[in-house]
């Protein structure tokens, strides 16, 4: 199998030149190098040969406590120790306070190494901006600390049986009493529900607190550590990500702490999600990057057919051949680009409806490449790609999820083609976004306008919801085709600028 090898220089490219990182003061670019460059190592030498291994070894449920594939629990205790759950955290509770965009690119390498374990590690983050944001200085001073350490890790308790895609039907119930709060229920799919690689879990639960038919207002969001009063009953078993442990979880009058105000479990939640959806974009992302360099690497040395002049052919010198690799190259960099360009957004805070605008078209379309191009690979490969050997079925089938969980695709899309086009919505920023992006691309622009147009027509439609799909996909081209233009416009910075240019043409 191909080794494992970091996009590290292709991610600081993307974020220092592509996004406009540098525009901000906060960005020291050494200083992203440095980190990245540690953490591509440890992704590469310890937490990427342990990827195969989880797939073949499943996490496992013995005696009601998970147990982790070999290896895990070290590569953990060392990553632990290393600093790295502490990326993101502040200073003052241990943590090293780097920038969202560094810990984007480390979040990526990482997921690229193993989704499976970055899964159960990288809820981390937005559970510390999540405490930050709504927790007491007691809860911070307590949690922050222990999941920057590495000591306890987190989870997102959101599902349950009959309250998937629609949380206003959760009915795992929070009461308070003279004791405090306790919870009551089950969860179901909870990724790291538990796991042998800390001695503590963090649980953060959307309970309901008010009546049964309280809908959404009556959800709250609880801080629930692991107790006897919290039982895993079942793992699942799943077509991908098998080292990541999924659980179902009982509740059976579990001490609980409120976290924020009763009543305001979503809002709190979504400061959790928020940060989870281009984290899932960004696996996609790597998923893209993983499958291309496995099929780049394939196709530069496997001999089929001929050449004109009668020599031996390697497969990337087939035209249909080098379609499929380019496609998957420009996924990569493409959806890439999306995602930091909207982390860029974000850290300048000017605008927030761009960024609502923006984070879904990224789950949306960073979801999409990581399926597509592992599905180019494995057609790139043949035969040997529908094999396990070369590991392109590991990302195909590890890839899929990224389409469903974090608010499965259509539900996104159905938000960008209805609130996304509301006054206010974020559609005009997203215009002149595009607009700035697209330079002097004359095929951006008419693309644009042809855009507008469809925006228009769907704001007027009775009932846009059919056409939902076709334009949240649109809109993600667009946005996609923009980003290629800023590649071109900056690919004199990058090691291969002719290389760039050539993949731009197809869409500028
Ligand atoms: C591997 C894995 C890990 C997970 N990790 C977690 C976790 O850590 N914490 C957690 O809380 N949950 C987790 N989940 C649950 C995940 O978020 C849900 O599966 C997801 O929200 C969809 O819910 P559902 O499966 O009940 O599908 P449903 O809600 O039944 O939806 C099925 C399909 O119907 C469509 N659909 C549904 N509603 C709408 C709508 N309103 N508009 C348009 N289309 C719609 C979508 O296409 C969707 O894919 C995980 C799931 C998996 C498989």
């Amino acid at each position: 199998m191909t080794a494992f090898i970091a996009p590290t220089e292709d991610i600081l490219f993307s974020l220092h030149h592509v996004a406009g990182a540098s525009s901000l003061a906060s960005w020291d670019p050494e200083l992203a190098g440095d980190i990245l460059g540690h953490f591509a190592g440890f992704a590469e030498g310890v937490i990427a040969p342990l990827n195969a291994v989880g797939d073949r070894q499943h996490a496992q449920l013995v005696n009601g406590r998970v147990r982790m594939p070999d290896g895990f629990v070290a590569a953990y205790a060392q990553m632990a120790e290393d600093g790295w759950q502490g990326l993101t955290a502040p200073e003052a509770f241990g943590g090293m306070g780097a920038s969202p965009l560094i810990a984007a690119g480390v979040s990526e390498v990482f997921s690229g190494a193993n989704h499976a374990l970055q899964m159960v590690c990288n809820l981390v983050p937005g559970a510390i901006a999540t405490l930050m944001k709504y927790g007491t200085l007691a809860q911070q001073s307590e949690w922050i600390a222990k999941l920057a350490s590495g000591a306890a890790l987190s989870t997102m308790c959101l599902t349950e049986a009959q309250a998937g895609s629609d949380l206003s039907a959760i009915r795992c119930r929070a009461e308070n009493s003279d004791e405090g709060w306790r919870i009551t229920g089950e969860k179901i799919f909870i990724s790291g529900g538990d796991q042998d690689m800390t001695a503590e879990i963090l649980h953060l639960v959307l309970a309901r607190s008010g009546p049964a038919d309280s809908g959404m207002k009556g959800l709250s969001l609880y801080l629930c550590p692991a107790q006897p009063g919290v039982s895993v009953t079942r793992i699942e078993e799943k077509m991908g990500l098998h080292a990541s442990p999924t659980c179902q979880l009982r509740f059976d009058g579990a001490k609980a702490e409120l976290i924020g105000t009763e009543g305001q479990g979503l809002q709190a939640m979504f400061t959790l999600m928020n940060h989870a959806r281009i984290d899932v974009a960004l696996q996609g992302v790597a998923h893209a990057s993983r499958a291309a360099d496995i099929a780049a690497a394939y196709a530069a040395e496997r001999v089929q057919g001929r050449l004109s002049d009668g020599s031996p052919a390697l497969l990337h010198h087939h035209a249909d051949v080098q379609r499929m690799l380019d496609d998957q190259r420009r996924l990569a960099l493409g959806a890439r680009a999306m995602c930091h360009i909207a982390l860029v957004a974000l850290e300048t805070g000017d605008s927030p409806a761009l960024c609502d605008f923006l984070t879904p078209l990224c789950k949306v379309f960073g979801s999409q490449a990581g399926i597509r191009a592992a599905d180019l690979g494995i057609q790139i490969l043949g035969g040997y790609g529908y094999l396990t050997e070369y590991g392109l079925d590991q990302i195909w089938r590890d890839a899929r999820i990224c389409a469903i969980y974090e608010g499965a695709n259509g539900i996104h899309e159905r938000n960008i083609a209805t609130r996304g086009l509301r006054p206010g919505g974020g559609a005009d920023e997203f215009a002149g976004l595009v607009t700035e992006l697209a330079g002097g691309s004359k095929t951006v622009l008419e693309r644009l306008a042809d855009w507008q147009i469809w925006r228009s027509a769907m704001t007027q439609a009775s009932d846009p919801l059919p056409q939902a799909h076709a334009f949240a996909q649109e809109t993600a081209n667009l946005f996609f085709a923009a980003a290629w233009a800023r590649i071109d416009a900056v690919a004199d910075n990058h090691q291969t600028p002719q290389e760039l240019k050539r993949l731009a043409l197809a869409l500028i």
